[in-house]
């Protein structure tokens, strides 16, 4: 029998937003009654917001994350944020090895691993990002450029509760496109056996959110994928109305 799995939408601002930017955030709030009995919420702002947003979300439905990590707990790393950082901020959750990260800072999958097991080590539950490139997809290796990313950025220790992994084609991410459901299906069956696999019954419990180019007029027909268990949302998830339109769609109608 599949594990029952709560869904999580969950957007990442990226490098956006100023201190009046917690209007959104309050409208999430406000508007999250309908959804948080199916999913739950996520919001990860810059670092900057991270403390103000935590302290606006206590008591709410809607939980605050990091958008990265350094691996280290303290130390010489000018402009670097440790998990435990994020932690004391109020952080729950932080993305790691984004594509953004692997492309911009060259983040090895040996990197984006340290960063999953520093998140553990500060309390965080670690998002765990892998996808394939444009060329990657076209050329038909889309499945083992994925299994790779998992194999080299997932520490041992996986369970429910301390990972969530998310599948985000390169090539999706604020492009518009995205995969066919067929396809987001491929992948995600194939990440699931992958976890279980490697983690066993802890890996029918991860959640595996897709991620690119979520939008309102597509949440419900990609979230209705077999082994997708909600969204990492990008540009869409920093209009509240937009992000709540994708959840509601998804798992309230
Ligand atoms: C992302 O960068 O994580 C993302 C999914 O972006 P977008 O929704 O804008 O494609």
């Amino acid at each position: 029998m599949a594990a029952a799995r709560r869904p999580l939408v969950a957007g990442n601002w990226k490098m956006n937003g100023l201190a009046a930017s917690i209007v959104e955030l309050d409208r999430i709030i406000a508007g999250a009654a309908p959804v948080t009995p199916k999913a739950d919420l996520l919001v990860c702002p810059p670092t900057t917001l991270i403390a103000a947003f935590a302290a606006r979300a206590a008591g709410s439905p809607v939980a605050i994350g990091g958008q990265d990590c350094r691996a280290e707990p303290a130390g010489a790393f000018t402009g670097d944020i440790a998990a435990e950082m994020l932690s004391d901020a109020g952080a729950r959750f932080v993305i790691v090895g984004h594509s953004e990260r692997r492309t911009l800072h060259h983040e090895s999958d040996a990197a984006v691993r340290a960063k999953a097991q520093a998140a553990w080590r500060a309390g965080l539950v670690a998002i765990v990002c892998v996808g394939e490139s444009r060329e990657e997809r076209a050329s038909g290796t889309a499945l083992a450029i994925c299994g790779g990313q998992l194999d080299g950025s997932l520490p041992d220790g996986a369970t429910a509760a301390n990972l969530v992994v998310a599948y985000e084609p390169v090539w999706a991410i604020g492009s518009g496109l995205t995969p066919i459901p067929a396809d987001v299906a491929e992948v995600h069956g194939f990440i699931r056996g992958r976890l279980v696999a490697r983690f066993g019954a802890a890996g029918e419990g991860v959640r595996i959110l897709y991620g690119g180019s979520v939008k309102p007029a597509n949440a419900k027909e990609l979230m209705a994928v077999a082994n997708v268990d909600g969204a990492l949302v990008g540009g869409a998830s920093l209009k509240a109305s937009e992000f709540l339109a994708i959840a509601r769609g998804a798992y309230c109608e």
